[in-house]
Order: C-alpha cells, then sequence, then structure tokens
C-alpha cells in the first residue's frame, strides 16, 4: 500500500517536489499545502504505512527521520516548531505512507483540532 501513494512517487522521481534534503534513507521536501509560514515533511524511503507498522527494526530509522528533521530546522534558524505524525485515517492522515510533518513560523493552538 505505500509503496503506491503519492510519497512513492515523489520518492522515485514520478513527481517532483519542493525538496529540502535526501540521503540514502528518507527525503524531506515542502508540503504542497502548507499550513504554517513554514511546513515540511520528512518522510523514509521505506514504504512504511504509519507508525502502527514500525518494528524494532525501524528505531534508527525513525530517529533519523526526527534528526533530519531538525537539521532543516536549524539550517531555517527556527527553534520553535510542532512536529506531527498523523496514523490512521481518523487521526488525519491521507498519505499512506509514514511522515513527519514539521510546522513553524505561527503560534499553535492546544489542543490541536
Ligand atoms: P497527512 O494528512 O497524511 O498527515 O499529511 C499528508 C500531507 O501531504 C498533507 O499535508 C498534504 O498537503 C501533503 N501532500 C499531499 N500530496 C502532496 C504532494 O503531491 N506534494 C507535496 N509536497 N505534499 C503533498
Amino acid at each position: 500500500m505505500a509503496d503506491t501513494t503519492i510519497f512513492a512517487k515523489i520518492i522515485n522521481g514520478e513527481i517532483s517536489c519542493d525538496k529540502l534534503y535526501e540521503d540514502e534513507f528518507c527525503i524531506a521536501f515542502n508540503d504542497i499545502a502548507s499550513q504554517a509560514p513554514i511546513h515540511y515533511l520528512v518522510i523514509p524511503k521505506k514504504p512504511i504505512i504509519s507508525l502502527l507498522e514500525c518494528e524494532n527494526d525501524d528505531k534508527n530509522l525513525l530517529g533519523h527521520l526526527l534528526l533530519v528533521g531538525k537539521k532543516i530546522a536549524i539550517e531555517k534558524k527556527i527553534n520553535n516548531w510542532r512536529t506531527v505524525i498523523n496514523t490512521g485515517a481518523e487521526s488525519g492522515q491521507t498519505v499512506f505512507h509514514l511522515h513527519i510533518h514539521f510546522l513553524s513560523g505561527r503560534s499553535m493552538n492546544w489542543p490541536p483540532g
């Protein structure tokens, strides 16, 4: 399932994106429908549907995704941001390929909607 999503197409280059970072494990790019002045996604190249499907073997990968997101934040000179991982349709997940949202540049509300 995760290997047929729009993000799989971004990973294999079929669809373009506003890329911020790429290495052998992940890719990061600006969200096409920004919900904040800064809104980018960090996604693994491995086709994992969501956090629910992650295993112990994915521990290093998950840490890597967060640290790549932080590295981009530092490059953008931001030190306040929100990270979001939607898991499942009811949580708001619309693309069924694991991704971490990084949002910044405005005040955030809590609790989230
Ligand atoms: P979700 O709702 O699954 O947590 O987040 C999916 C995110 O992917 C949404 O914020 C949506 O705007 C973004 N998105 C969906 N399709 C594309 C696309 O083709 N390109 C980019 N850059 N972002 C996309």
